[in-house]
């Protein structure tokens, strides 16, 4: 099941990044593996996927150990200061980055571990208390702040917009995400030397994030089903 769910995924990114008039190769789809088992990423990985999202580091470190190399991981969920040396020891890209501090931690031991490590800042386009991110307002500041980590690499931005039933309704954040992105790449705040990423949209509204810039998916149910 999960290799036709992958298949009709990878179809539907087709088709919204053609008639958006982009490329379909210049869109990564992350399987969001949270709250399933190790087995049921390997069998995404049999069916050729690549790219897995995972929330929570304990499971995440579990995870990568099993796999030992055979995925990319990027990490997508709420991340503490006192995990950051496992998420950047362990992970290949952290979309959550919403504050100095943990900029700070995870610099540090990217370069400990001799590395230098990709991350997104996560906005707030919703600007919805619950949920982590800077306010779009608040981005300019932290990234100037973080010029100066160089085991870094500044490659764009991540939002989890808020939840609408009509992902029509979500366009708009998805539009203000991508604005802020290139503003921000054109002040030189996030790398210029490759294309700026924005990590946006998920199983109900994709499509509409790929016609908005989306380079980077996150898709979980519509992969692997419903979580416990
Ligand atoms: C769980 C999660 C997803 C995937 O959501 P689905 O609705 O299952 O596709 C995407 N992004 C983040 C940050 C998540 O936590």
């Amino acid at each position: 099941m999960i290799k036709e769910n992958l298949a009709a995924i990878y179809a539907r990114i087709t088709e919204a990044a053609l008639k958006a008039g982009r490329m379909p190769a210049d869109i990564t789809l992350i399987a969001v593996s949270k709250r399933h088992p190790v087995e049921m990423i390997s069998e995404a990985i049999r069916a050729g996927q690549q790219d897995f999202g995972e929330n929570y580091l304990q499971e995440a470190k579990d995870k990568i150990t099993a796999l030992g190399g055979q995925a990319r991981f990027h990490f997508i969920g709420s991340l503490q200061s006192n995990k950051a040396k496992d998420a950047a020891t362990l992970c290949d890209i952290i979309h959550t980055v919403d504050r100095l501090k943990l900029a700070r931690e995870l610099d540090k031991y990217a370069k400990a571990a001799g590395k230098t490590l990709p991350v997104l800042i996560q906005v707030n386009v919703g600007r919805e208390e619950q949920k982590g991110g800077v306010l779009p307002e608040e981005a300019e500041e932290l990234l100037g702040h973080m010029q100066d980590f160089d085991n870094l690499e500044i490659r764009g931005l991540m939002t989890m917009p808020p939840y609408r039933a009509n992902p029509e309704e979500v366009r708009p954040f998805f539009a203000e995400l991508r604005e802020l992105g290139e503003g921000l790449q054109k002040k030189g705040l996030i790398a210029t030397n490759c294309p700026l990423e924005l990590s946006m949209g998920m199983s109900g509204d994709f499509e509409v994030a790929i016609s908005e810039g989306a380079t980077m998916v996150r898709v979980g149910t519509a992969i692997f089903g419903e979580r416990e």
